[in-house]
């Protein structure tokens, strides 16, 4: 199992739960700073609009990451709520509603006077829906892999620090090789290299991956204000007519967290500056002064710049190499992967024990284009 992001690790413990010697590799720790399962932390939701596949594998994945949160010092999963608002009952709320109906998740359909009564850190001018999904809230990014893998290593599962490199040839692949010089033979393999996916399999994923350049941002709140802190106000999401912006209340008093959810540049996660930009700043300063006026001033408390590793359409990878029939890839989180770590682990577990095809076409390899037109938010 090489990589140890959210979806590395997951897959290595479902590898070692059903019984199987597992070696997961990473050539720097669990959910480094740099890898796109770093950082403070990742919104669970179910609100998926029609691709309701996504809202029962957050569904599912929700209980393993309660479940791993119960084993962790610190909490995992903070589940105050996710709210998620439009400028009009669009379909994507309507979709997700009988989505949540058939599940029978309790998440509440709100309109805008509801909302401002509810949630008044939140300026709801122009919002005249909203959907609150209750039991969903914010996973623990870094701290939620480390716990995994430290789980994964208690219960028997091996955790190796190398830079490893593979030779991709037609046929089965025998045996990986690492920076220090060793090798390790296996007989499967699984990849799950998030962003570096496209260097590793460039005639592969080379046009099929996009990682992008996103940045956060943390402000401090008005010193006292309750409002802003967790359980009082939700995760958050505006839809704000196609250019979404979401964010967190003041989780572990880091700061009121603001994200912008539009595909920034492309970049190399080798080589790309970790420094925020002073125009994504502004940009969001700019909504953040005008969705949450009370936080207008508020100094900057932090920020933190990743990537997301985005598949044509959002869906994600998990498929065998089409040339080397031991071998699968796993990927293309697509700035929404994180959530679904269980049962994309589980996913792709089964799959490289079964030595079957992927059945599931949203996330084979054939259906992944090479130009990015998002249709999974
Ligand atoms: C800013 C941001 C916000 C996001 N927000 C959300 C959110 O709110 N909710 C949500 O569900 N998802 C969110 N996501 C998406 C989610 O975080 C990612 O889809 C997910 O973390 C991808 O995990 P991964 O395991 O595929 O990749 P990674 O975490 O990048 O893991 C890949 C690993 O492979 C290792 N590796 C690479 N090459 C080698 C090699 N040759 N040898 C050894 N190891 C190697 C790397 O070191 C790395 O640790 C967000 C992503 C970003 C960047």
């Amino acid at each position: 199992m090489i990589g140890a992001g959210v979806f590395g690790s997951w897959t290595a413990e479902h590898l070692r739960r059903a019984g199987h010697q597992v070696t997961l590799l990473d050539m720097e720790g669990p959910a480094h700073n740099r890898a796109s399962s770093g950082g403070e932390s990742r919104m669970t939701r179910g609100a998926y609009g029609k691709d309701a596949i996504y809202t029962r594998m957050a569904l599912d994945s929700l209980k393993e990451w309660k479940a791993l949160s119960a084993t962790a010092g610190l909490p995992i999963l903070i589940p105050n709520g996710v709210l998620f608002f439009f400028p009009e009952e669009q379909a994507y709320l309507t979709d997700s509603i009988a989505a949540h109906r058939a599940l029978g998740l309790p998440s509440e359909l709100l309109d805008g006077p509801a909302m401002a009564r509810r949630f008044p850190m939140i300026d709801f001018s122009g919002v005249r829906a909203g959907i609150f999904e209750p039991g969903f809230g914010a996973l623990m990014a870094s701290r939620a892999v480390q716990t995994l893998v430290r789980n994964y290593v208690a219960a028997g599962g091996e955790f190796r620090h190398e830079l490893t490199h593979f030779p991709q040839h037609g046929g089965p692949l025998k045996s990986i090789q690492f920076a220090s010089g060793s090798t390790l033979e296996a007989d499967a393999f699984v990849f799950a290299l998030g962003p570096w996916l496209p260097k590793h399999f460039p005639d592969l994923l080379g046009s099929r991956i996009f990682a992008t350049r996103q940045e956060i941002f943390y402000f401090a709140p008005p010193e006292g204000d309750r409002r802003f802190l967790p359980y009082v106000m939700p995760g958050w999401a505006d839809f704000n007519a196609g250019d979404m912006y979401y964010g967190f209340p003041d989780l572990e008093a880091r700061g009121v967290k603001f994200a912008h959810d539009k595909h920034g540049v492309a970049v190399d996660p080798d080589i790309q500056s970790r420094e925020h930009t002073q125009a994504a700043l502004d940009e969001v300063i700019a909504f953040r002064d005008r969705r949450f006026p009370l936080l207008r001033g508020a100094p900057l408390t932090g920020a933190e710049v990743c990537q997301y590793e985005n598949s044509s359409n959002g869906d994600f990878l998990i498929d065998r190499h089409p040339a080397m029939p031991n071998v699968v890839l796993v990927g293309g989180g697509s700035g929404h992967g994180f959530k679904h770590g269980p049962e994309v682990g589980r996913l792709a577990a089964e799959l490289a024990l079964s030595g079957g095809v992927q059945s599931e076409p949203r996330f084979s390899l054939a259906t992944k284009g090479d130009t990015q037109h998002r249709e999974v938010h």
